[in-house]
Order: C-alpha cells, then structure tokens, then sequence
C-alpha cells in the first residue's frame, strides 16, 4: 500500500526523521512507536502531504496514481476530532459526507462500528472524549479507505475509553482495512499491532513483526529510552 524510502525532515538544525525507510503491506496493523518526539507525527505528516520531505520519497498504491488521488483511499486522524459542538454526531457525519463527496448512506453502519449508533443524536459537545474519538473514526472509515492512519488514537483517554478504541482498531483491521497508527506506548502496539517501526530520535531502529521484536537490539534501546523518559 506504501513505500518510504530514506524519508527525512530537517526543521532548522534539528532532524526530525532520519533516513526512514519502511513497507506497509495490505491487511497488517503497523504501529510507529518511539518516545515524545521521536518523530512519529513527522513522519505521518509527510506521508498524509501535510509536512513537505527535505529528502528521501514515499509511494502510495504503488504509484498507480498520484499522491494527491491516492489519498482519497486513505482515512486519517492526525489531530484532535474537530466537529460542531451544537450539531449532532449524525448530522456532524453528514457534513463530511457533503465535504468529501461520498454517499451518506454508510453513515449508520459506522456510527454502529465504533459503538455510537444508540447515540447518534446527541451533540457533538456531550460526547466524551473517548465518543469523540470514536465519531473521528467513524467519520475517517465513511469512504471506505483502504487504509486508516490514526497518531496517537488512546492519548487522554481513560482504561475504559482506551480499551474501547483498541477494540474498534482490532474490529476494523479484522474486516481487512490496513492500519498505520503512531504511539508511544509500547503496550500498545503490543496488544494491536502484528508490526513495530521503533523510532528514536528519528532514527529507525526496528521495523518487523511484533512478535519478533522483543529480540531485537531496537526493543532493547526502546526499553532504555523509555527508562530514561520516566
Ligand atoms: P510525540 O510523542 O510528542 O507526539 P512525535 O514522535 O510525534 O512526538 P514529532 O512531533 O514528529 O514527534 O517531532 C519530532 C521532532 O521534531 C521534535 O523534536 C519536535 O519538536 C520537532 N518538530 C516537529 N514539528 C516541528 C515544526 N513544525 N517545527 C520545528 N520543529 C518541529
Ligand atoms: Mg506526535
């Protein structure tokens, strides 16, 4: 679905990502994970076209088409979820519908998927932040993408509200939607993903399965940088 190769970003003096070079294949779950500043938002960033690479290239679909019709397929949530306070879910959904272009006749199926249907008419302002979060994702999945990219979709949230949106990323990715997330805590990747890109300092220091990452020097130096960040 895509290919970084050697992306980095420079702001200033600071490299924010070095040298990134990874493969997101169909139907796996991949987690970015590093500390504060690893360069995980960066690098989302640059592939969603919202930072502009210094060097290096990404390619969506395998260049089929171009960035910008690619990520038409794409459903992303890279900042906190934005909707009219005094509009209901329901109808907040409808408006992306008309914004997007696409057929509002998904929006009951996904508001179920993520748990909201019962709550479809309440404002968007009585939502906590875990419904919140859950109406972003619904909203992210109204075109269907092939592909939902999520940073950091359990920050702020209570052992509930996390446990929720776990099982909505695990329910999503089982009905084969790809996903790319960023996080930084180890947990969970662990309990979501099937694979791990390590970042520390924006340099990569894993990219592979889960599973098998525990054995490598990368989860190593993960452990001992979230040792030095406590
Ligand atoms: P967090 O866990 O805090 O979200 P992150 O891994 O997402 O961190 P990034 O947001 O990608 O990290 O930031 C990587 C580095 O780049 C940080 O040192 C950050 O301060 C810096 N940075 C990010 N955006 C900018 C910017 N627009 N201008 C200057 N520096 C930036
Ligand atoms: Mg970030």
């Amino acid at each position: 679905i895509l290919t970084v190769n050697h992306l980095t970003k420079k702001f200033h003096f600071l490299t924010a990502v070095n040298d990134v070079s990874f493969t997101i294949k169909k139907g796996n779950v991949y987690g970015i994970l590093g500390p504060n500043g690893s360069g995980k938002s960066t690098t989302l960033g640059m592939v969603l076209n919202v930072v502009n690479e210094t060097s290096g290239s990404f390619t969506w679909f395998e260049g089929t088409s171009t960035t910008h019709q690619a990520l038409k397929k794409v459903g992303a949530i890279i900042e906190r979820p934005n909707f009219y306070p005094y509009m209901s879910a329901e109808q907040n959904l409808k408006l992306v519908c008309k914004i997007k272009e696409v057929s509002p006749e998904k929006i009951h199926e996904k508001l179920e998927l993520v748990g909201l249907l019962d709550r479809k008419d309440s404002k968007f302002k009585a939502y906590s932040l875990g419904m919140k979060q859950r109406l972003a994702i619904a909203s992210a999945l109204l075109n269907d993408p092939e592909i939902l990219i999520l940073d950091e979709p359990t920050n702020g949230l209570d052992p509930q509200g996390i446990h929720q949106i776990r099982s909505i990323i695990k329910k999503i990715a089982a009905s084969g939607t790809t996903i790319l997330l960023a996080s930084h805590l180890l947990d969970e990747v662990e309990k979501v993903c099937t694979h791990a890109i390590i970042l520390r300092k924006g340099h990569m220091i894993y990219s592979g399965r889960v599973d098998q990452m525990t054995a490598s020097h990368g989860f190593f130096e993960l452990k001992t940088s979230q040792m030095d960040t406590l």
